[in-house]
């Protein structure tokens, strides 16, 4: 090499080295900018008389993947759709965060390989997530719940993980002062993080989860998805599982589950049951939203299902569509079994962040629930569900 090749060698691998702390926090936030993207829209209207009603409620959204990306979960951000900040300004009390660790490329509602390729290996390398996370899916649920324990550790005064009744009291009774808590529940969604072995299932929960999604797009170790191949019902892994996580204390969450699944599990729970996002398929006809009867089994079982805030399952997703869904719920399953689960940061497109959510008590207004059932729909049948699984 000559002098000069030598010099320009090592000029290139000096702005390389320079660069790459700079790449690895851009390109994040790019990627995590263009998955969770927010409608630019027109701020939605919201009456004085909606705004004092929504600010005197306590709000719980069912689903929202915001661990899965960088951001700095405790500052507020110009893209995605939640963070601590935009929560405290859409006055959300409780917030499931759900663990998603393994998605199929090519993911789609009718049908996906459990052997697919997985898409979210390059996601982690690109975010420069911990080597370990790269190859183990464990690893991934254990590293976003820890991800959580940060956000306690460095703000006790505002988050609180929720892994006891106590701690739903506690940020509901903190609401009526000066220094309201946030309540973050941690959730996998699909099981598959425990490996096939139960021993995870506890040191999971040990770790601080207490929501089980027992599936996602893919059959997988516990039983059969509504996007799998085979539309079986639980395995013996899976009858384990939702015996073992429902005797300690979590909630299951048969979101994606397949209709077979659903029905099994129904069998051998005694606990309410949530379908944490979705829609209502008497007003949306889509696959993703199961038959209205199958609904109706879980919620008669005292379950709540939380109602979306993407276009794949409400149709319209403008705040007097997502009303409209939660509407046509009420009307299959009563006002006591209907919420929010938004899935918010899981690369959806929605017409306005968690900070814009007195848009949905407006609509509810306008469209003539009452204060009372709206309490309930924003967070009120929620927290009952949340305190009948927590001890
Ligand atoms: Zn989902």
């Amino acid at each position: 090499m000559s002098e000069t090749a030598m010099k320009k060698a090592l000029i290139i691998t000096s702005v390389i080295i320079l660069f790459i702390p700079i790449i690895s926090w851009v390109v994040p936030a790019v990627i995590d900018d263009t998955m969770n993207p927010v409608t630019p829209h027109a701020p939605w209207p919201v009456s004085e008389q909606a705004q004092q009603l929504h600010d005197s409620l306590i709000i719980g959204d069912w689903h929202s993947d915001s661990l899965l990306w960088n951001r700095d979960f405790l500052k507020a951000h110009s893209y995605g759709h939640v963070d601590l900040p935009r929560l405290q300004k859409g006055n959300v009390a409780f917030q499931v965060l759900t663990a998603v660790t393994k998605t199929p490329s090519g993911m789609n509602y009718e049908s996906n390989d459990t052997d697919a390729h997985d898409k979210l290996t390059t996601l982690m390398i690109a975010q420069t997530w911990p080597i370990k996370t790269w190859g183990s899916l464990y690893e991934r649920a254990l590293y976003q719940v820890e991800r959580l324990q940060d956000l306690e550790q460095r703000a006790p005064n505002k988050v609180r993980h929720i892994k006891t009744k106590q701690d739903i009291d506690d940020v509901i009774d903190s609401r009526a002062t000066d220094q309201p808590l946030t309540g973050l529940l941690m959730g996998m969604e699909g099981a598959h993080p425990l490996e096939g072995k139960i021993e995870n299932l506890h040191k999971l929960r040990e770790a601080g989860y207490r929501l089980v999604g027992l599936q996602h797009f893919f059959d997988n170790e516990l039983g059969g998805s509504l996007h799998g191949k085979s539309n079986l019902g639980l395995t013996e892994f899976g009858k384990q599982v939702v015996k073992e996580a429902s005797a300690n204390n979590m909630i299951i969450d048969v979101a994606h589950s397949s209709l077979q699944t659903i029905k099994d599990v129904l069998a051998i729970m005694d606990n309410p049951i949530v379908l944490s996002h979705t829609g209502i398929h008497n007003n949306c006809q889509t696959k993703r939203n199961i038959p209205g009867k199958l609904m109706q089994e879980i919620t008669n079982m005292g379950g709540v299902v939380g109602i979306g805030y993407w276009a794949d399952v409400v149709c319209d997703n403008t705040p007097k569509g997502i009303v409209k869904a939660i509407k046509a719920g009420v009307d299959l399953l009563g006002i006591n079994h209907v919420s929010l689960g938004s899935d918010y940061d899981g690369t959806i497109e929605s017409q306005f962040d968690t900070s814009e959510l007195a848009a949905l008590t407006h609509e509810m207004l306008v469209q003539g629930f009452s204060k009372d059932d709206i309490q309930k729909i924003m967070g009120g049948n929620m927290v009952r569900v949340m305190k009948a699984s927590l001890k």
